[in-house]
Protein backbone atom coordinates (compact mmCIF):
# COMPACT_ATOMS: atom_id res chain seq x y z
CA UNK A 1 0.00 0.00 0.00
CA UNK A 2 0.92 3.66 -0.20
CA UNK A 3 2.22 5.88 2.49
CA UNK A 4 -0.43 9.25 3.03
CA UNK A 5 0.49 12.45 4.35
CA UNK A 6 -1.56 14.20 7.11
CA UNK A 7 -3.99 16.79 5.67
CA UNK A 8 -3.96 20.61 6.15
CA UNK A 9 -6.33 23.15 6.27
CA UNK A 10 -4.50 25.22 2.90
CA UNK A 11 -8.24 25.54 1.27
CA UNK A 12 -8.21 26.04 -3.19
CA UNK A 13 -10.54 29.00 -3.14
CA UNK A 14 -7.42 31.05 -1.30
CA UNK A 15 -4.80 29.58 -3.11
CA UNK A 16 -6.31 30.02 -6.38
CA UNK A 17 -5.53 28.16 -10.06
CA UNK A 18 -2.26 29.35 -11.35
CA UNK A 19 -0.79 28.34 -7.58
CA UNK A 20 -2.58 25.23 -7.34
CA UNK A 21 -1.20 23.95 -10.65
CA UNK A 22 2.03 25.23 -9.80
CA UNK A 23 2.07 23.22 -6.94
CA UNK A 24 0.98 20.08 -8.47
CA UNK A 25 3.41 19.90 -11.09
CA UNK A 26 6.61 21.47 -10.11
CA UNK A 27 7.69 17.82 -9.41
CA UNK A 28 7.12 16.39 -12.97
CA UNK A 29 10.52 16.71 -14.42
CA UNK A 30 10.47 14.99 -17.94
CA UNK A 31 12.94 12.00 -19.17
CA UNK A 32 11.77 10.83 -22.52
CA UNK A 33 13.75 11.79 -25.46
CA UNK A 34 10.24 11.96 -26.97
CA UNK A 35 9.36 14.63 -25.08
CA UNK A 36 10.68 18.10 -26.48
CA UNK A 37 8.61 19.95 -24.24
CA UNK A 38 6.30 19.24 -20.92
CA UNK A 39 3.98 21.17 -18.72
CA UNK A 40 4.49 25.17 -18.59
CA UNK A 41 3.69 26.40 -22.24
CA UNK A 42 0.23 26.37 -24.16
CA UNK A 43 0.82 22.73 -25.45
CA UNK A 44 3.38 20.13 -25.30
CA UNK A 45 5.61 19.34 -27.78
CA UNK A 46 6.12 15.36 -28.67
CA UNK A 47 8.24 13.64 -31.09
CA UNK A 48 7.40 10.11 -32.16
CA UNK A 49 8.20 8.05 -35.26
CA UNK A 50 6.14 5.21 -36.64
CA UNK A 51 2.62 4.52 -35.42
CA UNK A 52 1.33 6.72 -32.37
CA UNK A 53 -1.19 5.26 -29.90
CA UNK A 54 -4.02 7.22 -28.00
CA UNK A 55 -6.46 6.72 -25.15
CA UNK A 56 -8.42 8.64 -22.51
CA UNK A 57 -10.64 7.59 -20.10
CA UNK A 58 -12.39 9.73 -17.05
CA UNK A 59 -13.00 9.04 -13.76
CA UNK A 60 -16.00 10.53 -11.66
CA UNK A 61 -16.29 9.75 -7.95
CA UNK A 62 -19.28 8.59 -6.70
CA UNK A 63 -19.81 6.30 -10.22
CA UNK A 64 -16.30 5.25 -10.56
CA UNK A 65 -14.44 5.36 -7.23
CA UNK A 66 -15.91 5.93 -3.62
CA UNK A 67 -13.70 8.28 -1.61
CA UNK A 68 -14.78 5.74 1.73
CA UNK A 69 -12.15 3.53 1.05
CA UNK A 70 -10.62 5.00 -1.99
CA UNK A 71 -7.77 6.80 -0.11
CA UNK A 72 -6.62 9.84 -2.91
CA UNK A 73 -3.23 8.56 -3.27
CA UNK A 74 -4.13 5.42 -4.56
CA UNK A 75 -6.58 6.74 -6.39
CA UNK A 76 -3.90 8.90 -8.27
CA UNK A 77 -1.78 5.67 -9.33
CA UNK A 78 -5.02 3.95 -9.93
CA UNK A 79 -6.12 6.40 -12.49
CA UNK A 80 -2.48 6.63 -14.56
CA UNK A 81 -2.52 2.79 -14.08
CA UNK A 82 -5.62 2.07 -15.89
CA UNK A 83 -5.02 4.22 -18.68
CA UNK A 84 -1.77 3.03 -18.90
CA UNK A 85 -3.44 -0.63 -20.01
CA UNK A 86 -5.29 0.46 -22.61
CA UNK A 87 -2.04 1.51 -24.00
CA UNK A 88 -0.42 -2.15 -23.32
CA UNK A 89 -3.68 -3.44 -24.80
CA UNK A 90 -2.44 -2.13 -27.99
CA UNK A 91 1.19 -3.86 -27.85
CA UNK A 92 2.57 -0.16 -27.54
CA UNK A 93 4.39 1.44 -24.66
CA UNK A 94 3.18 4.24 -23.24
CA UNK A 95 5.08 7.43 -23.20
CA UNK A 96 3.50 10.67 -22.13
CA UNK A 97 0.38 11.76 -20.15
CA UNK A 98 -2.00 14.34 -19.65
CA UNK A 99 -4.26 14.81 -16.51
CA UNK A 100 -7.53 17.62 -16.54
CA UNK A 101 -9.05 17.86 -13.20
CA UNK A 102 -11.92 18.79 -11.68
CA UNK A 103 -11.88 19.44 -8.08
CA UNK A 104 -14.69 20.88 -5.59
CA UNK A 105 -13.48 23.23 -2.31
CA UNK A 106 -14.20 20.62 -0.16
CA UNK A 107 -10.74 19.75 -0.64
CA UNK A 108 -7.78 21.02 0.75
CA UNK A 109 -4.23 21.81 -1.16
CA UNK A 110 -2.89 19.02 0.21
CA UNK A 111 -5.50 16.40 -0.68
CA UNK A 112 -5.04 17.37 -4.18
CA UNK A 113 -1.15 16.96 -3.52
CA UNK A 114 -1.65 13.54 -2.18
CA UNK A 115 -3.94 13.20 -5.67
CA UNK A 116 -1.09 13.84 -7.46
CA UNK A 117 1.74 12.05 -5.55
CA UNK A 118 -0.14 9.05 -6.82
CA UNK A 119 0.08 10.24 -10.68
CA UNK A 120 3.59 11.26 -9.74
CA UNK A 121 4.70 8.25 -8.85
CA UNK A 122 2.73 6.03 -11.49
CA UNK A 123 4.67 8.00 -14.16
CA UNK A 124 7.87 7.23 -12.48
CA UNK A 125 7.02 3.27 -12.25
CA UNK A 126 5.71 2.91 -15.69
CA UNK A 127 8.51 5.46 -17.68
CA UNK A 128 5.72 8.24 -18.81
CA UNK A 129 6.14 12.00 -18.45
CA UNK A 130 3.65 13.90 -16.95
CA UNK A 131 3.36 16.85 -19.72
CA UNK A 132 0.33 18.86 -19.02
CA UNK A 133 -3.62 18.99 -18.37
CA UNK A 134 -5.82 21.22 -17.49
CA UNK A 135 -7.60 22.59 -13.58
CA UNK A 136 -10.70 23.24 -13.30
CA UNK A 137 -13.24 23.73 -9.87
CA UNK A 138 -16.08 21.44 -9.80
CA UNK A 139 -19.97 22.26 -7.56
CA UNK A 140 -19.31 18.97 -6.05
CA UNK A 141 -16.46 15.88 -5.82
CA UNK A 142 -13.49 15.08 -8.06
CA UNK A 143 -13.68 14.36 -11.64
CA UNK A 144 -10.59 13.46 -13.20
CA UNK A 145 -9.25 12.82 -17.28
CA UNK A 146 -6.46 11.53 -18.18
CA UNK A 147 -4.86 10.88 -21.77
CA UNK A 148 -1.74 8.99 -22.78
CA UNK A 149 0.03 9.16 -25.57
CA UNK A 150 2.08 5.52 -26.48
CA UNK A 151 4.37 4.06 -29.85
CA UNK A 152 2.96 1.20 -31.43
CA UNK A 153 5.69 -1.41 -32.05
CA UNK A 154 7.77 -1.49 -35.40
CA UNK A 155 4.86 -4.35 -36.71
CA UNK A 156 2.29 -2.07 -35.51
CA UNK A 157 -0.80 -1.61 -33.21
CA UNK A 158 -2.68 -4.82 -31.87
CA UNK A 159 -6.30 -4.89 -32.18
CA UNK A 160 -9.16 -6.46 -30.75
CA UNK A 161 -10.10 -7.65 -34.39
CA UNK A 162 -7.03 -9.68 -35.34
CA UNK A 163 -7.80 -13.34 -33.70
CA UNK A 164 -7.78 -16.42 -36.23
CA UNK A 165 -10.06 -19.55 -35.99
CA UNK A 166 -7.77 -22.15 -33.72
CA UNK A 167 -5.30 -19.63 -32.43
CA UNK A 168 -5.36 -19.84 -28.58
CA UNK A 169 -6.59 -17.77 -26.45
CA UNK A 170 -3.83 -16.60 -23.29
CA UNK A 171 -4.71 -14.53 -20.06
CA UNK A 172 -1.80 -12.52 -18.53
CA UNK A 173 -1.66 -13.02 -14.18
CA UNK A 174 -5.05 -14.22 -12.38
CA UNK A 175 -8.78 -13.15 -12.12
CA UNK A 176 -11.24 -11.89 -9.96
CA UNK A 177 -9.30 -10.58 -6.92
CA UNK A 178 -9.74 -6.96 -7.80
CA UNK A 179 -14.00 -7.48 -7.41
CA UNK A 180 -13.45 -9.23 -4.57
CA UNK A 181 -10.96 -6.66 -2.76
CA UNK A 182 -13.51 -4.09 -3.33
CA UNK A 183 -16.50 -6.60 -1.77
CA UNK A 184 -14.08 -7.17 1.34
CA UNK A 185 -13.51 -3.09 1.75
CA UNK A 186 -17.32 -2.16 1.35
CA UNK A 187 -17.65 -4.66 3.66
CA UNK A 188 -15.40 -3.07 6.05
CA UNK A 189 -16.96 0.20 5.65
CA UNK A 190 -20.73 -0.49 6.35
CA UNK A 191 -18.83 -2.30 9.68
CA UNK A 192 -17.30 0.82 10.32
CA UNK A 193 -20.21 3.33 9.99
CA UNK A 194 -21.83 1.14 12.26
CA UNK A 195 -19.28 0.84 14.72
CA UNK A 196 -16.30 3.85 14.21
CA UNK A 197 -14.02 1.98 16.63
CA UNK A 198 -13.79 -1.08 14.58
CA UNK A 199 -10.27 -1.95 13.30
CA UNK A 200 -10.45 -3.51 10.60
CA UNK A 201 -8.61 -6.88 9.99
CA UNK A 202 -7.73 -6.71 6.19
CA UNK A 203 -4.83 -9.35 6.65
CA UNK A 204 -6.44 -12.29 5.62
CA UNK A 205 -7.67 -9.94 2.17
CA UNK A 206 -4.01 -7.91 1.36
CA UNK A 207 -3.88 -9.23 -1.99
CA UNK A 208 -7.59 -9.05 -2.79
CA UNK A 209 -7.56 -5.32 -1.50
CA UNK A 210 -3.80 -4.25 -2.94
CA UNK A 211 -5.38 -5.55 -6.15
CA UNK A 212 -8.37 -3.22 -6.24
CA UNK A 213 -6.39 -0.03 -4.35
CA UNK A 214 -3.10 -0.30 -6.25
CA UNK A 215 -3.71 -2.20 -9.47
CA UNK A 216 -0.94 -2.18 -11.68
CA UNK A 217 -0.90 -2.46 -15.21
CA UNK A 218 0.69 -5.72 -17.49
CA UNK A 219 3.77 -3.25 -19.05
CA UNK A 220 6.28 -6.27 -18.07
CA UNK A 221 3.45 -8.33 -20.38
CA UNK A 222 4.20 -6.40 -23.67
CA UNK A 223 8.13 -6.44 -22.51
CA UNK A 224 8.00 -10.46 -22.15
CA UNK A 225 6.20 -11.50 -25.55
CA UNK A 226 8.85 -8.54 -27.14
CA UNK A 227 11.75 -10.70 -25.85
CA UNK A 228 9.82 -13.91 -26.81
CA UNK A 229 8.76 -12.87 -29.66
CA UNK A 230 5.42 -13.72 -29.95
CA UNK A 231 3.19 -10.90 -32.01
CA UNK A 232 -0.10 -11.54 -30.26
CA UNK A 233 -2.90 -11.48 -33.35
CA UNK A 234 -5.31 -9.76 -31.05
CA UNK A 235 -5.02 -8.16 -28.07
CA UNK A 236 -7.61 -6.30 -24.91
CA UNK A 237 -7.02 -5.59 -21.50
CA UNK A 238 -9.77 -6.83 -19.08
CA UNK A 239 -11.24 -3.70 -17.23
CA UNK A 240 -14.73 -5.12 -17.44
CA UNK A 241 -14.19 -9.09 -16.55
CA UNK A 242 -13.15 -11.97 -18.79
CA UNK A 243 -16.66 -13.11 -20.47
CA UNK A 244 -17.03 -9.66 -21.88
CA UNK A 245 -13.56 -8.84 -23.49
CA UNK A 246 -13.81 -12.32 -24.76
CA UNK A 247 -16.81 -11.43 -26.49
CA UNK A 248 -14.99 -8.53 -27.51
CA UNK A 249 -12.62 -10.29 -29.32
CA UNK A 250 -14.77 -12.58 -30.93
CA UNK A 251 -17.07 -9.95 -32.12
CA UNK A 252 -14.30 -8.24 -33.70
CA UNK A 253 -12.61 -10.61 -35.36
CA UNK A 254 -15.64 -12.63 -36.62
CA UNK A 255 -14.64 -15.87 -34.69
CA UNK A 256 -16.03 -18.00 -32.11
CA UNK A 257 -14.61 -19.30 -28.83
CA UNK A 258 -14.18 -21.86 -26.22
CA UNK A 259 -13.19 -21.33 -22.86
CA UNK A 260 -12.41 -23.87 -20.29
CA UNK A 261 -13.44 -22.93 -16.75
CA UNK A 262 -10.80 -25.42 -15.41
CA UNK A 263 -8.13 -23.02 -16.72
CA UNK A 264 -8.88 -19.68 -15.96
CA UNK A 265 -6.59 -18.57 -13.66
CA UNK A 266 -7.26 -17.72 -9.99
CA UNK A 267 -5.11 -16.93 -6.99
CA UNK A 268 -5.92 -19.29 -3.43
CA UNK A 269 -6.72 -16.14 -1.61
CA UNK A 270 -9.54 -15.34 -3.99
CA UNK A 271 -10.66 -19.04 -4.15
CA UNK A 272 -10.75 -19.21 0.14
CA UNK A 273 -12.38 -15.48 -0.08
CA UNK A 274 -14.87 -16.60 -2.18
CA UNK A 275 -16.00 -19.20 -0.36
CA UNK A 276 -16.38 -16.76 3.19
CA UNK A 277 -18.34 -15.02 1.11
CA UNK A 278 -20.34 -17.76 -0.43
CA UNK A 279 -19.82 -16.64 -3.92
CA UNK A 280 -18.63 -18.60 -6.79
CA UNK A 281 -15.19 -18.09 -7.92
CA UNK A 282 -15.85 -18.45 -12.03
CA UNK A 283 -18.95 -16.26 -12.08
CA UNK A 284 -16.63 -13.55 -10.33
CA UNK A 285 -13.72 -13.72 -12.14
CA UNK A 286 -15.92 -13.72 -15.81
CA UNK A 287 -17.98 -10.78 -14.55
CA UNK A 288 -16.08 -9.20 -11.91
CA UNK A 289 -14.30 -6.29 -13.14
CA UNK A 290 -11.00 -4.35 -12.88
CA UNK A 291 -8.68 -6.86 -13.41
CA UNK A 292 -6.21 -5.05 -15.69
CA UNK A 293 -4.79 -8.31 -17.03
CA UNK A 294 -4.03 -8.49 -21.06
CA UNK A 295 -6.01 -11.14 -22.83
CA UNK A 296 -4.79 -12.01 -26.38
CA UNK A 297 -4.47 -14.94 -28.73
CA UNK A 298 -1.50 -16.11 -30.51
CA UNK A 299 -0.81 -18.76 -33.18
CA UNK A 300 -0.74 -22.20 -32.41
CA UNK A 301 2.90 -22.61 -33.04
CA UNK A 302 3.48 -19.63 -30.56
CA UNK A 303 2.59 -22.13 -28.16
CA UNK A 304 5.76 -23.33 -27.18
CA UNK A 305 7.22 -20.21 -26.42
CA UNK A 306 5.39 -19.08 -23.86
CA UNK A 307 4.55 -22.36 -22.31
CA UNK A 308 6.95 -22.53 -19.64
CA UNK A 309 5.86 -18.61 -18.48
CA UNK A 310 3.77 -18.75 -15.21
CA UNK A 311 2.84 -15.45 -15.78
CA UNK A 312 0.87 -16.74 -19.00
CA UNK A 313 -2.38 -19.18 -18.88
CA UNK A 314 -3.93 -20.63 -22.12
CA UNK A 315 -7.93 -20.63 -20.96
CA UNK A 316 -8.96 -22.04 -24.64
CA UNK A 317 -8.56 -21.07 -28.14
CA UNK A 318 -10.66 -19.29 -30.85
CA UNK A 319 -13.51 -21.58 -33.08
CA UNK A 320 -15.47 -20.54 -36.26
CA UNK A 321 -17.94 -17.60 -35.93
CA UNK A 322 -20.92 -20.23 -36.36
CA UNK A 323 -20.01 -22.23 -33.35
CA UNK A 324 -20.31 -19.39 -30.87
CA UNK A 325 -18.68 -18.11 -27.79
CA UNK A 326 -18.94 -20.66 -25.91
CA UNK A 327 -17.16 -21.64 -21.78
CA UNK A 328 -16.64 -25.15 -21.38
CA UNK A 329 -17.25 -26.24 -17.62
CA UNK A 330 -15.44 -28.38 -15.21
CA UNK A 331 -18.53 -30.79 -15.53
CA UNK A 332 -18.07 -30.79 -19.57
CA UNK A 333 -21.20 -28.85 -20.09
CA UNK A 334 -21.14 -25.78 -22.78
CA UNK A 335 -22.69 -22.66 -22.25
CA UNK A 336 -22.42 -19.80 -24.03
CA UNK A 337 -20.58 -16.80 -22.82
CA UNK A 338 -22.71 -13.85 -21.68
CA UNK A 339 -21.05 -10.12 -20.52
CA UNK A 340 -22.13 -9.11 -17.73
CA UNK A 341 -19.68 -6.72 -16.86
CA UNK A 342 -19.00 -5.44 -13.21
CA UNK A 343 -21.96 -3.22 -12.87
CA UNK A 344 -24.30 -6.16 -12.96
CA UNK A 345 -23.29 -7.14 -9.55
P1 LIG B 1 -4.14 27.30 -20.47
O1 LIG B 1 -4.78 28.50 -19.88
O2 LIG B 1 -3.35 27.56 -21.71
O3 LIG B 1 -5.08 26.13 -20.56
P2 LIG B 1 -3.22 26.45 -17.93
O4 LIG B 1 -2.98 27.60 -17.04
O5 LIG B 1 -4.48 25.68 -17.79
O6 LIG B 1 -3.00 26.90 -19.42
O7 LIG B 1 -2.02 25.41 -17.76
C1 LIG B 1 -0.69 25.81 -17.70
C2 LIG B 1 0.22 24.63 -17.90
O8 LIG B 1 0.01 23.69 -16.85
C3 LIG B 1 -0.05 23.86 -19.19
O9 LIG B 1 1.19 23.35 -19.66
C4 LIG B 1 -0.95 22.74 -18.77
O10 LIG B 1 -0.83 21.63 -19.62
C5 LIG B 1 -0.43 22.46 -17.37
N1 LIG B 1 -1.48 21.95 -16.46
C6 LIG B 1 -2.61 22.59 -16.06
N2 LIG B 1 -3.33 21.85 -15.21
C7 LIG B 1 -2.64 20.69 -15.07
C8 LIG B 1 -2.86 19.51 -14.32
N3 LIG B 1 -3.93 19.33 -13.55
N4 LIG B 1 -1.93 18.52 -14.41
C9 LIG B 1 -0.87 18.65 -15.19
N5 LIG B 1 -0.59 19.74 -15.90
C10 LIG B 1 -1.47 20.75 -15.86
MG1 LIG C 1 -5.99 25.12 -19.09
Amino acid sequence: MLEEKKPSKISLEDLGEFALIEQLTKSATTALPSTLHGIGDDAAVLKHEGEMVVSTDMLVEGVHFDLGYMPLKHLGYKAVVVNLSDIYAMGAQATQVLVSIAVSNRFTLEAVEELYSGIHLACKTYDVDLVGGDTTSSKQGIQLSLTVVGIAPKTGAIKRSGANEKDLLVVSGDLGAAYMGLQVLARENEVFKANPNHKPDLDPYTYLVERQLKPEARKDIVTLLEALEVTPTSMIDISDGLSSEILHLCKQSEVGCRLYEEKIPLDPQFIAVCEEFNLDSTTLALSGGEDYELLFTIKQEDFKKIKANPNLTVIGHMTSKSRGANLVTRGDEVIPLKAQGWKAF
